[in-house]
């Protein structure tokens, strides 16, 4: 540290500093300085750096000593620059003291504008400005950031005021005046003394009036900014480490409220909704930032500059071209003209949104500004959701939220945008949407039965579940908008009545209410608001639009052309019926990778024999009712295959306990036995049999299939039945069958057995052979564990990753969110494991399975379809795990071919740097995680029954 440098400066047309030092000089330091060295007017000024933050700390919060001297010393340089003196009195030498860390933190940290002011420095300033009331404005605005900010005295609580305000306003009410603006120049002198003074009342100490102690006390409170509350959370939630600091830049001041000649303003270098190749932004003339900030009055568009200062508008135009060749990407910038003269005050990569990230991404590769592999790391893959969602119109939903329609907020589970009337049952969302209305299913939770409710709804709205609830996990596979665990709700089902709770009191919403739900941010608005399908929807799905005139599906599908070129990666869709089949054709999938057989039976005519099979007497009793369900599978499979063509196709055989297929209430137990000439006791009985405290760790998966073979022998012969139908067109189906939950080889020989002897049964009847291969999924440690055994009998693996996660952790995937809430707060769990794959320990697991199973065959074909497919961290983990493909929801197969493409061109950047290693994957650490792993199971089966029981088929039913 000692021989660091601590202080770096800049202006003039020069700066120690450039871009690359953004770890040290923080985003502004880096980005000041880049300016400067660039040729662009910017007020000179100085960083000091984050390692000096550091050093601050554990200093005990004090600036080190040897750092004061280089501060001098730096002001000196910029005295000399500006021609203005620190504490002078004839032409002082105004600062602003800013935070900045390598990562932008909007408004988390601290800033004092104005500093060096006194009551000397103030008349220098109103003679030099020729403006007395400019320089005692400025005086009364830096008491109070100086109070608030480096004296502490800013409020704490919600419900505290700011001292300074309350002296403001009463200053305004005596006066009779509205606004700041219309204080005389005697009411701003008063206001200093009343600031001061209320200082040395509250904090026992006089207003400082040195600018240099001034100085050194607003800069330890911006580094003490760091670790304030605010902060704290920011970094938490975004992954930023404490270690890291913040930067302080100290800048001469210059003023945009010095008059008709002056003005601030920030624009983006492109549009950064639309991503139009256009200078967008606002500008306020005669006025500080904080004015607009504050929205007294209204700013002009960019485009007026034009008429008001034709000069600084081309030298705006100038520095808007020159720092995005520069920079190559979008900029966010500040600026401020004081009497004439135009300065840049920060300049920074802009948030965009998605469809802007990709439109910019695409056309700076045409423009020759970037590559295309850099236009594929520029554009976060989760963006491309927004893409394809219905949208709010904007200033429609800001006026909502302005007029107080705001009601609650939830997770935000499926993005996007919709509006209906509110209705609670999933019948009346059907019978509703049959006769014309466009509606919102809201509902406590929602279950399979929900499922055509859900489908019929604009979207739904639940008070229970969590990501990966079953609205949460249909919501992602039908592309539906959906907000879930909305605990603000409560239903009388009754009354047909939603309460809100609301921080003004309980809101009562009927049924027929109109209601819109923006998925995106969970936001849970009354009335409606106007949306429409996106373009690509529009073009893809629906094929309601021309693609030619439809520019922002053209970007989409250049960029994902591009990433096609680049990833290894595979891409497959969890897709159930041969319409989500089509869909995720047209969103690229190149085969199914899990086709859930159980969702089939909630359709049409299919649920009834479904229940008449479980409650059969007899292995005979059963297998008449599983010949009615027979035909109706194969017509499922004869679609999907014809959908699919050659393309693979994974169908898992039944999962879930049988006795989630039958009905919950006694109206449903009277119907069953009605329908199928049994007793009700009988039912009764049956279901009782059926009980199980833990049905996830109970009899489902294979051991469903190897309790009754019978089942796994009927769907094995609907799909060869299917696919000779299909072949005998002329399609050459690739089907695989998948066998669930295997923990041992012996499962899956049993279950491999019944597959392979009802496929030669049907290819002896048809005369046709088809293709096709039998593998499991590894989903229970012990199938990943002894993934060596397991593979003699699989041909291929798939991870069903949300049951891995399920077993690895011991925690119930529909009763997770309570834990999860806490675990995140207390930074237990970084993430929520059910969304991105435990690297740590699912991912070992995952790791282990893989080398095994390629051990004992190297051939074996591995993917994944669990709902970490679809998740852009997780689908770089199956990347370079070697996986050949990922399965997901069709509405995230465009996230998995931009993630997978993104994995890929890591991987190559890091093995240009770093040479290619010679052997494969680390292998050491992993025998101790292995052997404390593999002495758990036994505490697992040990735990206590799951207190609910919400149901496979609850979360996962979606067809
Ligand atoms: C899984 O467990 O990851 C999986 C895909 O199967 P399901 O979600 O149907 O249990
Ligand atoms: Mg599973």
């Amino acid at each position: 540290m000692a021989t660091t440098k601590r202080i770096y400066s800049f202006g003039g047309g020069k700066a120690e500093g450039n871009r690359d030092l953004k770890e040290l000089l923080g985003g502004k330091g880096a980005g000041v300085a880049e300016m400067s060295n660039i040729g662009l007017l910017v007020p000179p000024g100085f960083t000091i750096t984050t390692d000096v933050c550091v050093a601050f700390y554990k200093n005990g919060k004090k600036l080190p000593k040897d750092v004061l001297p280089g501060v001098e010393a730096a002001l000196r340089k910029v005295e000399a620059l500006t021609g203005k003196g620190f504490g002078s009195a004839t032409d002082p030498l105004l600062v602003s003291v800013r935070s900045g860390a390598r990562v932008s933190m909007p408004g988390m940290m601290d800033t004092v504008l104005n500093l060096g002011l006194n009551d000397a420095t103030v008349r220098g300033l109103a003679a030099r400005s020729s403006n007395e009331r400019f320089a005692w404005d400025s005086y009364r605005r830096f008491c109070a950031m100086f109070g608030d900010v480096v004296l502490g005295m800013k409020p704490e609580r919600k419900e505290d005021r700011d001292p300074f305000e309350v002296i403001l306003e009463r200053k305004k009410h005596a006066l009779g005046v509205k606004h700041d603006a219309e204080l005389p120049v005697e009411a701003l002198r008063e206001l200093v003394l009343e600031f001061k003074a209320e200082v040395k009342r509250r904090k026992g100490i006089d207003f400082p009036d040195d600018p240099m102690q001034q100085l050194v006390a607003a800069i330890e409170a911006v580094f003490r900014s760091w670790d304030n509350a605010r902060a704290m959370a920011y970094r938490q939630l975004n992954g930023i480490p404490a270690e890291w600091g913040t930067a302080v830049t100290v800048q001469a001041m210059v003023f945009g409220n010095m008059g008709e000649d002056s003005g601030t303003g920030v624009a983006f270098t492109r549009n950064p909704a639309t991503g139009a190749d256009e200078f967008y932004g606002e500008f306020l003339v005669n006025a500080q930032g904080e004015d607009v900030v504050a929205g007294v009055r209204t700013p002009q568009k960019i485009g007026e500059l034009e008429a008001r200062f034709p000069a600084i508008a081309r030298q705006l135009e100038d520095a808007r071209e020159k720092l995005e060749r520069h920079y190559r990407d979008m900029q966010d910038i500040e600026f401020t003209i004081e009497r004439g003269r135009l300065y840049l005050l920060q300049t920074r990569s802009g948030k965009r949104t998605g469809p802007a990230a990709v439109r910019i991404a695409v056309e700076m590769v045409e423009a020759k500004l970037i590559s295309k592999d850099e236009a594929l790391l520029r554009v976060d893959p989760a963006a491309l959701n927004h893409l394809l969602r219905p949208v709010f119109d904007d200033a429609a939903r800001e006026r909502a939220v302005a007029e107080g329609r705001l009601l609650a907020t939830g997770l935000p589970a499926g993005p996007g945008a919709a509006t209906g009337r509110v209705v609670f049952f999933a019948e009346d969302a059907e019978a509703w949407r049959a006769r014309g209305e466009q509606v919102i299913l809201a509902r406590h939770e929602t279950s399979p039965e929900d499922i055509r409710g859900m489908d019929a709804a604009q979207g739904f709205l639940t008070a229970f579940g969590g990501m990966t609830s079953h609205a949460a996990l249909v919501a992602r596979q039908m592309g539906k908008v959906a907000i879930v665990g909305c605990e603000a709700l409560s239903f009388d089902y009754e009354a047909r009545t939603m309460t809100v709770a609301t921080p003004g009191g309980p809101r009562v919403l009927s049924e027929g209410d109109w209601l819109s739900i923006e998925g995106s941010l969970g936001e849970v608005i009354t009335g409606s608001l106007e949306t429409t399908p996106s373009e690509i929807v529009q073009v893809l799905v629906e094929r309601s639009r021309d693609p030619k005139g439809a520019l922002v599906y053209q970007q989409f599908a250049k960029l994902l052309g591009w990433a096609d070129k680049a990833r290894r990666l595979k891409v497959r869709a969890n897709a159930d019926q041969p319409d989500q089949a089509a869909i995720s054709l047209a969103f690229g999938a190149q085969g199914i990778g899990l086709c859930r057989t159980e969702h089939m039976f909630f359709g049409e005519g299919k649920i009834g024999p479904m229940r008449e099979m479980i409650v059969a007497e007899s292995e005979a009793e059963r297998r008449a009712a599983l010949d009615k369900l027979l035909p109706l599978q194969r017509e499922d499979f004869a679609g999907i295959f014809r959908a699919m063509g050659s393309r693979p196709v994974t169908i898992r055989t039944i999962d879930p306990p049988l006795h989630e297929f039958l009905p919950h209430g006694a109206e449903g137990v009277t119907e069953l036995a009605r329908v199928t000439g049994k007793s009700e006791a009988h039912i009764r009985a049956r279901m009782e049999e059926l009980h199980e405290s833990n049905p996830m760790l109970g009899d489902r998966g294979c051991r469903l299939g190897i309790s009754y073979p019978e089942i796994t022998e009927m769907q094995a012969r609907a799909i060869f039945e299917a696919a000779c139908e299909v072949a005998a067109e002329g399609l050459d189906v690739q089907p695989e069958v998948m066998i669930p939950l295997v923990g041992t080889k012996k499962e899956l020989v049993h279950q491999a057995q019944v597959v392979r002897a009802a496929a030669s049964a049907v290819f002896a009847e048809r005369g046709r052979k088809v293709k096709y291969t039998v593998g499991t999924m590894i989903e229970v440690p012990r199938g990943a564990l002894c993934a060596d055994e397991i593979a003699e009998a699989a041909e291929f693996f798939s991870f069903g990753t949300n049951d891995l996660t399920q077993t690895t952790f011991g925690i119930s995937r529909d009763d997770v969110k309570t834990v999860l809430q806490t675990y995140l707060a207390h930074d237990i769990y970084q993430v929520d494991p059910f969304v991105t794959i435990d690297r740590g320990g699912v991912g070992e697991l995952m790791r282990i399975a893989v080398e095994r199973g390629r051990r004992t065959k190297p051939e074996l074909k591995l993917g994944i379809c669990g709902e970490h497919g679809g998740d852009p961290a997780s689908v770089e983990f199956c990347h370079q795990l070697g996986l050949d493909y990922v399965s997901c929801s069709p509405y995230r197969l465009p996230i998995a071919r931009l993630a997978a493409a993104q994995a890929a061109l890591r991987e190559a950047a890091t093995v240009r740097r770093d040479k290619p290693p010679k052997a494969g994957p680390r292998p050491a650490r992993r025998v101790g995680k292995l052997a404390r792993f593999a002495s758990r199971p036994r505490a697992l089966a040990a735990r206590k029954p799951a207190r609910r029981k919400k149901g496979k088929l609850a979360r996962t039913q979606a067809g």
